[in-house]
């Protein structure tokens, strides 16, 4: 099934693809946002600029192909994160950060930023950052495999999360067919950050997620030579969650807690050094937040 994105604009001067979450299809295992961002011309604009917010219950991971971001949290962690490294952050029951580019930054920014639902109980647990500089990365006939989350092909990543969970980067080298192995236990998701490919005997493109369902052994992927994939994978995540702004909680009241407690400056710290004050939260809908299953349906 082809699940097409839609732009949204992140900070002040980026816009992102988001083909997760969507109304038929909240997440893909535990993943439950994806951004996709660039390739984009910022030789002469600021970058990425996203001042302090908050997190709960969710970690981020953030992998670049072109760029730097410079991040800072309220753990004290200042990390800038370049091509081919990927940040893990773990808000735990709360953190805050901030992501920019830095003044002198690379002309062109390409990557993505995906969110992990977190479970009970490392969902109220301690806040972590960690930052992956080298990542198992192997050649798989004309496939460059970078291993970002979990277990692929035996190799497996140092990144910590707490569900199954996949990750993996694909280069595309030449136009053969290459077969996948999949786990039946997991679904997965498919997508394109340069070039093309097919899959199912569906094409798609950067904008677009292909979802495949749980209970395959393998996927054949054709891509054009030089196309950049990302395969996202992950045991279903059956509890229902309530998403908003940037909390992901059970129910309307975990939510409403987290956005009183960030306004009042309470549970998530402060980002150290950051040039612009905290971004304050967005009011609440005037109708309760609704929990959501992964398939998109609404529960009390
Ligand atoms: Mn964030």
């Amino acid at each position: 099934m082809l699940l097409p994105g839609h732009d949204v604009p992140l900070g002040r001067y980026t816009t992102v693809r988001r083909l997760l979450p969507q109304r038929q299809r909240r997440l893909v295992g535990a993943w439950c946002f994806v951004d996709h961002f660039g390739p984009e011309d910022v030789a002469e604009r600021p970058g990425m600029e996203v001042p302090p917010h908050p997190h709960t219950g969710l970690q981020t991971v953030t992998w670049l192909v072109d760029g730097e971001i410079l991040h800072r949290d309220s753990l004290g962690n200042v990390q800038p994160i370049r091509p081919g490294q990927l940040n893990v952050m773990t808000s735990g029951h709360g953190i805050a950060h901030s992501e920019r580019s830095p003044a002198q930054h690379p002309p062109v920014m390409h990557g993505v930023q995906l969110w992990v639902a977190l479970p009970d109980p490392a969902r109220a647990g301690a806040a972590d950052f960690a930052h992956h500089a080298d990542l198992p990365r192997w050649r798989d006939g004309d496939l460059d495999v970078t291993l970002l989350v979990g277990e692929f092909g035996g190799e497996e990543s140092p990144a910590v999360v707490h569900t199954p969970l996949l990750g993996a980067q694909l280069e595309v080298g030449g136009p053969a067919p290459a077969t996948l192995p999949l786990r039946r236990d997991f679904e997965y998701g498919l997508l394109a950050m340069s070039g093309s490919a097919e899959a199912d005997g569906v094409a798609f493109a950067p904008g677009a997620l292909l979802y495949v369902g749980a209970g395959r052994d393998a996927l054949t992927v054709r891509a054009a030579p030089g196309s950049r994939l990302l395969l996202l994978g992950g045991a279903p995540f059956e509890e229902p969650l309530v998403m908003w702004w940037n909390f992901v909680g059970r129910s309307h009241e975990e939510v409403a807690a987290a956005r009183e407690d960030w306004m009042a400056g309470r549970r998530f710290g402060a980002v150290a050094d950051d040039p612009a004050p905290p971004l304050p939260a967005p009011a609440l809908p005037t109708t309760r937040l609704k929990a959501r299953d992964r398939r998109g349906t609404t529960l009390g």
